[in-house]
């Protein structure tokens, strides 16, 4: 059974963008695996030879139950489901207090986490992601998923421990 990944943040923050990103072209629903529904979308991906499952969890975003609620789902699912979680941040944003709750329920999880600091769409943006250290996961990696920009340092320190 290949490793799980998922993909945790608040509500724009490019989840499905990173999702898109990372797949490529090879999109692929996966539907047997235990604990994802329409709203825990999980993708085949690959890396370096290496397959694992991605799941996106951000499905949910545009119903009417509280965003604290929602995060607190992300992190269940997380905590069920996941071998390694990456957590998406907008560092053109910064950290919000809705970033912090998903900070509260991953430290509780005890999952290893990789903190994304996206929309880093150039070089000149970088140091948006030094704030981001404030979170307590490390050095954020900076990355568009627009763009792509960052996405292989991740993918590479990813599959190292998986
Ligand atoms: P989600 O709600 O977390 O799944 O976020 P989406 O992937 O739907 O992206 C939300 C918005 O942010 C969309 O308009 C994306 O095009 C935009 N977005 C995502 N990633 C990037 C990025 O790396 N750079 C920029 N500039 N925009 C991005
Ligand atoms: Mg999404």
């Amino acid at each position: 059974v290949p490793p799980v990944v998922a993909i945790i943040g608040r509500p724009n923050v490019g989840k499905s963008t990173l999702v898109n990103r990372i797949i490529g072209r090879r999109e692929a629903v996966v539907e047997d695996v235990p604990g994802v529904t329409r709203d825990r979308v999980a993708y085949q991906a690959e890396w370096m030879g290496r397959d694992f499952t991605l799941v996106d969890t951000g499905g949910w975003e545009h119903d009417a139950k509280g965003i604290h609620a929602r995060v607190a789902e992300q992190a269940e699912i997380a905590a069920d489901i996941a071998d390694a979680v990456i957590f998406v941040v907008d560092a053109m944003v910064g950290a919000t207090a809705t970033d912090e709750a998903v900070v509260k329920m991953l430290r509780r999880i005890k999952k290893p986490v990789y903190l994304v600091a996206n929309k880093i769409d150039d070089f000149n943006q970088e140091a948006e992601s030094h704030a981001l250290w404030s979170l307590g996961f490390g050095q954020p990696y900076p990355v568009s998923a627009l763009h792509g920009r960052g996405t292989a340092d991740l993918l590479d320190d990813l599959m190292k421990k998986l």
